[in-house]
């Protein structure tokens, strides 16, 4: 890795929820040097109720588009209902017609039909993005609608503002709280950082995540470093674990035990070094020395 940058982006990665991703992001943003911090887990973003960020600034994340009905102009004649492809349509009890907006995909095909003029086209509202402060630096966050599509442009945008401001203000780190999974916001999570840190779980799919995360950031040239969150539960496959990673030419950066302290401290709005002390503090500790060193 490159060490005259004087910035580092590194992005805290899980296959799925519930292996202390956010936990971990927390814990490292408490001792990391000077950060910004970018909550890329949009369709769940939580990292807000560790570090009770105060908000700062907000705008509305707008995506594509949706056709909206007006039914008081609807004549009830169905045509916009047999061209759209995606059964958005919705006949109502008196005859006209509304949009489920969740199936609409925004293709625009039923407002040229309609006769009556009477579907609207309207931009997306999709969510609000925002900037706040932490006790650990500047955040930049996200809330997606329900409705809300995850494409990957919240997470793109989200971490485009995080990095903006961290060049500003000269900044060493931009930490990234990546989603879960691997699609799309995982790729636009991970494009041009310098290192990804899976945080896994010593089972199955805490196995065929690592191989899918080490797949991906090969392809994009990022190193990777693992670790093992309560570890102890599975001793074996934890060994098994480091074993893949050896293999696999990633870095193995340690492990931490269960400790029901981490929801603990998850539940007074504190990172893991704020209230632990003790194993799995010193764990944390080291863990993050070795990838900070290693950036
Ligand atoms: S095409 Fe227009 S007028 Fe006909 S049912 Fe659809 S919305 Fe109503
Ligand atoms: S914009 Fe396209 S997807 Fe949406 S309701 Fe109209 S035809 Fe269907």
């Amino acid at each position: 890795m490159s060490k005259d940058k004087k910035l580092k982006e590194l992005v805290v990665l899980s296959g799925k929820g519930g292996t202390g991703k956010t936990t971990l992001t927390a814990a490292f943003a408490a001792l990391a040097p000077s950060l910004v911090l970018a909550d890329c887990d949009v369709d769940a973003a939580d990292l807000h109720l560790i570090l009770s960020p105060e908000v700062l600034q907000t705008a509305d994340f707008i995506e594509g588009k949706e056709a909206i009905v007006e039914r008081s102009l609807c004549s009830g004649c169905g045509l916009c209902s047999e061209v759209c492809r995606f059964d958005a349509f919705i006949e109502e009890s008196d005859g006209t017609y509304s949009i489920d907006p969740v199936r609409c995909e925004g293709c625009g095909v039923c407002v040229r039909v309609c006769p009556e003029k009477a579907i609207k086209f309207e931009d997306r509202y999709c969510g609000k993005w925002m900037i706040s402060d932490t006790r650990f630096g500047t955040m930049v966050h996200a809330r997606l609608e329900a409705a809300g599509e995850n494409s990957g442009l919240l997470v793109s945008l989200v971490r485009k503002e995080a990095r903006r401001i961290a060049l500003e203000h000269e900044k060493d780190l931009l930490l990234v709280d990546g989603p879960p999974g691997i699609g799309c916001p995982v790729i636009s999570s991970v494009t041009g950082a310098d290192a990804v840190v899976l945080i896994t779980e010593p089972s199955v799919s805490g196995m065929h995540d690592l191989e899918r995360v080490s797949t991906l950031a090969k392809n994009f040239g990022i190193p990777v470093f693992v670790c093992v969150n309560k570890a102890d539960i599975d001793i074996t496959m934890t060994e098994a674990i480091k074993q893949q990673v050896i293999d696999s030419k990633n870095h193995f950066v340690g492990t931490i035990p269960y400790d029901e302290a981490m929801v603990q401290a998850q539940m007074r709005a504190l990172s893991a070094i704020e209230f632990i002390t003790g194993e799995t503090r010193d764990r944390i500790e080291q863990i993050w020395e070795q990838i900070w060193r290693a950036m």
